[in-house]
Parts: structure tokens; C-alpha cells; sequence
């Protein structure tokens, strides 16, 4: 990667004040470890037009521990883009596991599908072309849902967060696991808002806003690691 390059994948992945130390975790902690085929997805949507979205790898990493640590087989994905966190989590689970993977577009997914056939673990992913909200409704119909995902990873339409987190804690067992991603918002959460980029301003509410219904939630347990775009880890408590 040239110089140029690795700048702007630091800036825009980096929520760490230099662009050289995230770097430096990149290249010592995670990259060296990150699986071939994820690696290749990885690659492959550096050159979509909203690259930027992909889930940063050194979050990546960090779920596939949040994973492991609760031995998760049942997840729920919402926003797949082209499917980085998907195939990360369909790589960890195991092999009895699934994925309700949920995006209302599935051009992107579709870019990202011949690697998660290579990768041999297309049969733990039931992707579902749709608005997420109207599919958690559809699982609560069914009982035998309640309580039946051990983890969740929620990346798609930030307006919603609040209302994903009402079926998640239904959704989701006591003592799993749900990850909301971006809730640090550029770092906008932290500008006043007359300092903060147009562009910014609108999801720099509602960021706000969900943060703060969440931290008061005695439902959870919580933790705002700044990796990535700031990624939310709630552990579901009763
Ligand atoms: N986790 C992905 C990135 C997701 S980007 C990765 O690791 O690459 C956000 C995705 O959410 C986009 O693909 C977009 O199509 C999808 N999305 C946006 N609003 C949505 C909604 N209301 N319901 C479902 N998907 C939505
Ligand atoms: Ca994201």
C-alpha cells in the first residue's frame, strides 16, 4: 500500500490520534492474523465507490473474540454490505452455527459472495434482502426465537438503533451478546455541533441520543470501545 493510501485508511477507519499507530496495530495485530479469504473480501471492496463502510479490521478482530469468548452459533447481522463482518463471524462460528443476515440491498452482498463460497461457509448464512426492522418483527412471531440468538451485530441505519435494541433484547439471550457499530460517529459525539461538518450533523444526534438511552439501560451491560468508528459492546444481563 502506498503512503497515500495507507493515510486515508487510517483517517478514515481511525478513531487514534495518529494515523501511524493505528497503522501500527493494523500491521502488528491484525493483519498478520486476519484469514486469507477475509483478507481477499477485504481487497476486493477497497474499490467500491463506499469502501468506507466495511467494518474496520481491527473491530473485525474484536468481534470474532466476542465470539469465541461466548461461544456464539446464532447471530444476527444487520447491514452486510459486502459482507466483511459477515464472513468473519460465518469463519468463527462453528460449523452447526447461523447467521441471520439481514441488508436491504444485496448488490453489495453479491460482490462479496464468491469468497464467502470459497471460504466454504455459504450454508451458515441465511441473507434476507430487506428493511431489518420488519424481519426482527417477523422472528418475534415465532417463539421458538425468543431468547434465541447469542449475539448480534447491528451496521445499518443508525435512525433505527433504538428500535433494533427493543427486539434485541428480546431477540438475544441473557449473557449475550449485541455489537452496535459507528457510535462514536467520526468523533462528531464529542464536537460541539456548530464545529461539526454538515455531513456529520444529523447521525451526530441520533448517535447522541442512542448513547445516552443506552448507557441508562439496566437491561445491559456496556462498553464503548473506540475501534473503528466506536463500537458498542452490551451484554445482555436479565
Ligand atoms: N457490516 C458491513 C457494513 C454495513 S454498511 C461490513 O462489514 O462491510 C451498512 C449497510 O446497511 C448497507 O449495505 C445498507 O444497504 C444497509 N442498510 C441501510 N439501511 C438499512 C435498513 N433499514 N435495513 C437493512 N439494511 C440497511
Ligand atoms: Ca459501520
Amino acid at each position: 500500500m502506498d503512503n497515500e493510501k495507507k493515510r486515508s485508511a487510517s483517517f478514515s477507519k481511525g478513531l487514534l490520534q495518529s494515523g501511524e499507530l493505528y497503522q501500527y496495530v493494523l500491521e502488528t495485530n491484525v493483519y498478520p492474523r486476519e484469514p486469507e479469504l477475509l483478507k481477499e473480501l477485504r481487497d476486493m471492496t477497497a474499490t467500491h465507490p463506499r469502501a468506507i463502510m466495511a467494518t474496520a479490521p481491527d473491530a473485525g478482530q474484536l468481534i470474532a473474540m466476542l465470539l469465541k469468548l461466548i461461544n456464539a452459533k446464532r447471530t444476527i447481522e444487520v447491514g452486510v454490505f459486502t459482507g466483511y463482518s459477515l464472513l468473519l463471524t460465518a469463519l468463527t462460528i462453528p460449523e452447526d452455527g447461523k447467521i441471520v443476515a439481514i441488508d436491504m440491498n444485496r448488490e453489495a452482498y453479491e460482490i462479496g459472495l464468491p469468497v464467502i463460497r470459497k471460504a466454504g461457509v455459504e450454508n451458515k448464512i441465511e441473507f434476507i434482502e430487506s428493511e431489518a426492522l420488519p424481519v426482527l418483527d417477523q422472528l418475534l412471531e415465532d417463539p421458538g426465537n425468543e431468547n434465541g440468538f447469542d449475539f448480534a451485530f447491528i451496521d445499518a441505519d443508525k435512525i433505527n438503533y433504538w428500535k433494533y435494541h427493543e427486539r434485541l433484547m428480546k431477540l438475544v439471550n441473557v449473557g449475550g451478546i449485541v455489537v452496535y457499530d459507528n457510535t462514536l460517529w467520526a468523533g462528531s459525539v464529542a464536537m460541539p455541533e456548530e464545529c461539526t461538518p454538515e455531513i456529520l450533523r444529523e447521525g451526530r444526534q441520533r448517535t447522541l441520543e442512542f448513547n445516552k438511552l443506552l448507557a441508562a439501560d439496566p437491561r445491559v451491560e456496556i462498553s464503548l470501545a473506540p475501534l473503528g468508528d466506536g463500537i458498542t459492546i452490551c451484554r445482555r444481563m436479565h
